[in-house]
């Protein structure tokens, strides 16, 4: 197999993740070093969430919080303000920018870097699809035939798709099954069309905001077990103070009890509950692993949707147009276990069991699936990481959810041994960490690495 030109550094993946890797090392590097990211997408830092153009496509987290460094928390607001100088600063930072705009500072931000940086970084796109350990690293097979050499590989492999959980929804035709990620499909619905959006977190919220947007006037159905539809920052917010010791000595069952009391003391001092919810959001990796196995199977049993529908909350516009449409009897929620969904000859027949003894029964057009995140590694469908897993390299993360990591980073192989040269972040550490999606983690992770790496 043709081989490429040996690097440093590889960084598989060029979303947010793998970006935010390439930008630390640059930063950090003080000496000449060849780093390059497989990415086979066009550009980098857009990754899944970021290479929407939509406007209405908003990130869910203020701007304040947005910057690819610890150090400076304010770089995106400062990015921001070069062309938006007229608008006060505290306006943006509380701003919910379009996510096509902070893909545009993160390339903004490599860009500096690779300039004034003496390592060199090259994007090559193509898909790894296999790694094995080599005498002086690593050597990646590449999607096109090549292989390519690397002393130290960082995989970034991020957000993998969940499949429509329905028999026959894998045989329906092209066109009838969308992608929530696939928003060029999502355009091409007509505006009369009946939908169903299966799925009712942020990638529903994606969905349905790209057809409002685009004039929708037909029926949009939005099935989903839990029924849950996210909720909303509030505008304004207070700051919470709130003991975190208390809860991370407490087990599962105590700790929500005390949450709850948590919420309601604050509430009758006019302090939201989302403010309760951002004073433990800087500690939930503490409160993840200070959780027993037992209690983390417990969570991610019965509480992980409750969790997710006040932890990863909407811009407060976002929440009132759906609220909106929902009012007019547009947008209709079901609670339902979906069981099957058989293509009719103009429509899509979805059945499924909601809450005792109610049937749902849904002909539409189009069935959209948002079921979000794919969390168990085997079933993530990524030829690299099922490869990893067979040769030993990697083994699954605790309760099968991503990758097992230690705790700097390093991936661990069967026997759990952390590797050297060999590194994770993002969405792959999430059942070592439980928060390891948003923006600051993955820029305490990227820094983190980046000098681990250079150290090496
Ligand atoms: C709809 C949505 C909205 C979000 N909004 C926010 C927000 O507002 N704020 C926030 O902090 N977080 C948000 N998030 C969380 C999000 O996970 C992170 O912000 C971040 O974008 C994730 O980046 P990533 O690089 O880890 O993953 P991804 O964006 O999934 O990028 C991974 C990349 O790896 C590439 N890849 C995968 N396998 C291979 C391979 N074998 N070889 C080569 N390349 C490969 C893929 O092509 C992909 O481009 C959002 C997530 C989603 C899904």
């Amino acid at each position: 197999m043709p081989s490429l030109p040996p690097q440093d550094i590889a960084i598989i993946g060029g979303g947010a993740a793998g970006t935010l890797t390439a930008l630390h090392v640059l930063r950090q590097a003080n000496g000449p070093l060849r780093i390059a990211i497989l990415e086979p997408r066009p550009g980098l830092g857009r990754g899944g969430a970021h290479a929407t153009e939509h406007a209405e496509h908003v990130l869910n987290v203020r701007a304040g919080g947005m910057s690819a460094f610890n150090a400076v928390p304010g770089d995106f607001v400062d990015w921001l303000q070069h062309d938006m100088a007229e608008t006060p600063r505290e306006a943006l930072a509380a701003s919910f920018q379009p996510r096509r705009r902070f893909a545009a500072y993160l390339a903004a931000r490599l860009a500096q870097a690779q300039q004034a940086s003496q390592a060199t970084l090259i994007h090559l796109r193509v898909r790894a699809l296999g790694l094995e350990q080599a005498d002086d690293g690593f050597v990646l097979a590449l999607a096109d035939g090549t292989t390519l050499q690397a002393a130290a590989v960082v995989l970034a492999t991020g957000n993998a798709p969940r499949p429509l959980p329905a028999r026959g929804a894998s045989s329906l035709p092209a066109g009838r099954r969308v992608e929530a990620w696939d928003i060029p499909a999502i355009e091409r619905i007509a505006p009369e069309a009946r939908v169903c959006i299966v799925g009712s977190g942020l990638s529903m919220v994606d969905a349905a905001m790209a057809l409002l947007s685009a004039g929708h006037a037909g029926p949009l159905h939005v099935v989903s077990r839990h029924g849950l539809m996210p909720l909303p920052h509030v505008d304004g917010q207070p700051a919470h103070a709130l003991d975190i010791d208390v809860f991370a000595a407490l087990p599962l069952r105590a700790r929500m009890r005390a949450l709850r009391q948590e919420v309601a003391d604050a509430q009758a001092r006019s302090v939201p509950w989302q403010s309760v919810i951002d004073a433990l959001r800087p500690h939930v990796q503490r409160l993840w692993t200070t959780l027993s196995a037992d209690d983390q199977r417990r969570f991610l049993r019965h509480v992980v949707r409750l969790w997710d529908v006040h932890r990863h909350r909407i811009a407060p516009a976002i929440h009132q147009q759906l609220m909106a449409a929902m009012a007019r009897g547009q947008l209709q929620g079901h609670r339902a276990r979906l069981a099957t969904a058989i293509a009719g000859e103009r429509c899509v027949q979805l059945r499924g069991q909601g809450r005792v003894g109610q049937v749902l029964a849904l002909d539409v057009e189009h069935v959209i699936n948002a079921t979000g995140v794919e969390l168990r590694i085997q079933a993530m469908s990524n030829p690299l990481l099922t490869e990893l897993i067979g040769r030993g390299l990697a083994r699954p993360g605790p309760h099968g959810i991503g990758l097992d990591t230690a705790p700097d980073g390093r991936l661990r192989d069967a026997n759990g041994h952390a590797q050297r040269g060999l590194f994770a972040l993002g969405s792959l550490r999430i059942g070592t960490l439980w928060e390891s999606l948003a923006i600051p983690e993955l820029r305490g992770q990227a820094e983190g690495i980046a000098a681990l790496v250079l150290a090496q």
